[in-house]
């Protein structure tokens, strides 16, 4: 490709194309997880859907492999590409809410602190993930769990419709009733299907939560605390989302002093309604068990509780992640879960189980390519520390965690906790039996795989 070749495309184009060289590039070229170091031939921050139609088919023609970036929170990178070209919607980030139906249109490049910003203001909210940094495109393209999830379904439950520009540069609206082989496939298909130019949310009720962290001392009562919360789940009301992580104590205030450096046993809540119906939803909990390091559970607008950990988890940690499907948390499992939390290699690694029960339960397994509707959590184990020099350290704690815990657990897990270094199946095995669907409707709207620097799904013609 030549200079003329480039500088042609950059003229067509609203927003900027970067290239290497330029005085933006580095900055461009980051992506959230610092382990992850990609340096794509040409980054085109569309401004547009015509700039997104225009890009598609410049990468298509010029045999370039194409990333699609929305909010750069990806694990493996999958938002990039190494010399390739980066199509980053980061630019385009409207919201617009209806209150009158209770639906918000969002385009790609929000995250989703972006859109609880807009949402709040009107007494709603989208269900969407735990850190407001993260990007609404990857993460409701590939299912989206949070504090909601209980109540309200996951992220793809509340997707009402999206604009999409597909491999061949044509545009279409996906819904129930317009293209609705490719909407399925948009609810948990990642980004194999087009590039998502706008989406329509289904928004619900939500103000003020009364929520925060528990933190336990996880040496003396972590198998208890687990225990205790596995039992107490099932008939906790859908309103209040609850999930279970081991940690350690952050050695900074505002934390007390004298547990920092300590490994904790932490329940993170949310009910969403008033305070004295939320403690006494936690009750059954919070009776059972003994005195913890500390309860910051108050009532706090959603979006504070939406952002609390992003101070945590600034951009250019280095990251590596492991997840799988759980249906069944047995006591053999969490003494495992203790014994390997315990070895964490830095203060912020972590292993957290996410509930997807409740009204993800009342979705049947074919209804979209989520395959895990009979799960009852989602795990993540993620080795993440500040130093580079870590990075090995990190990748070893995850992958011997999840070796340890493997067995008691489906074959598959949330895509979007996948690194790139799974076995060849596991994608497969996070669909299930929605994959044969999915590789054909692959073949229908990309038979060339042309979208492919994702987690993978292979047409099959
Ligand atoms: C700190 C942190 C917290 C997280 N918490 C949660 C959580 O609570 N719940 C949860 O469900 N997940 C969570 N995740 C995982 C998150 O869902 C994924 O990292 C997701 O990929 C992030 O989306 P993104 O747009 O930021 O990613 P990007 O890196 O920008 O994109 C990832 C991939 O998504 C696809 N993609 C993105 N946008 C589009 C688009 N518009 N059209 C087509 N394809 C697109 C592309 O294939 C791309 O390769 C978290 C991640 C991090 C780092």
């Amino acid at each position: 490709m030549n200079e003329e070749t480039i500088t042609s495309f950059a003229g067509t184009m609203r927003g900027p194309v970067i290239r290497r060289g330029d005085a933006d590039y580095e900055e461009a070229r980051k992506l959230y997880n610092g382990m992850i170091d990609k340096h794509p031939r040409l980054i085109a921050r569309c401004a547009d859907v015509a700039d997104v139609i225009t890009a598609v088919n410049f990468g298509r023609d010029n045999k370039l492999d194409i990333a699609v970036r929305g909010g750069g929170h990806n694990g493996p990178g999958l938002g990039s590409v190494e010399d390739g070209l980066m199509i980053d919607l980061s630019g385009m980030k409207g919201v617009h809410v209806d209150p009158v139906t209770a639906t918000v249109r969002v385009e790609p490049g929000c995250t989703s602190g972006d859109v609880d910003h807009a949402t709040h203001a009107f007494g709603l909210a989208v269900p969407f993930g735990i850190v407001s940094t993260t990007g609404v495109g990857g993460l409701t393209l590939g299912g989206g769990t949070g504090y909601l999830t209980r109540q309200c379904g996951l992220t793809i439950d509340n997707l009402v419709s999206a604009d999409v520009v597909l491999a061949d540069g044509s545009f279409r609206t996906a819904s129930a009733t317009e293209n609705p082989d490719l909407f399925w496939a948009l609810r948990g298909g990642g980004g194999n299907f087009g590039v998502v130019t706008n989406f329509v949310f289904k928004a619900h009720k939500v103000k003020d939560v009364f929520a925060g962290p528990i933190f336990w001392d996880a040496a003396q009562h972590g198998v208890q605390v687990m225990r205790a919360y596995r039992d107490f789940l099932p008939s906790a009301p859908e309103a209040l989302g609850s999930f279970v992580g081991l940690k350690t104590v952050p050695s900074m205030d505002p934390f007390p002093r004298e547990h920092w450096g300590k490994r904790a046993c932490a329940v993170i809540s949310c009910f969403n309604g008033p305070e004295t119906e939320g403690r006494a939803a936690m009750a059954p909990l919070i009776d059972k068990l003994p005195e913890p390091f500390f309860n910051w559970m108050s009532t706090m607008p959603f979006p504070a509780l939406q952002s609390m950990f992003d101070p945590f988890f600034p951009k250019g940690l280095q990251w590596y992640w492991k997840g799988d499907f759980v249906n069944e948390l047995t006591d053999e499992a969490i003494d495992a879960h203790i014994a390997h939390a315990k070895n964490a290699p830095s203060e912020l690694s972590l292993m957290h189980l996410y509930p997807i029960d409740g009204a993800v339960h009342r979705t049947s397994k074919g209804e979209t390519p989520w395959g895990a509707r009979d799960a009852t959590w989602s795990m993540v184990i993620a080795g993440i520390d500040a130093n580079p020099q870590m990075a090995g350290r990190l990748t070893r704690w995850g992958r011997d965690y999840w070796e340890a815990l493997h067995r008691f657990n489906q074959d598959g897990a949330y895509v979007n906790f996948l690194m790139d270094d799974e076995n060849e199946g596991r994608v497969e095995a996070s669909y299930g039996a929605n994959y044969a669907r999915l590789a054909a409707i692959k073949a229908k709207f990309d038979p060339a795989n042309l979208f492919h620097v994702n987690q993978n799904i292979r047409p099959h013609h």
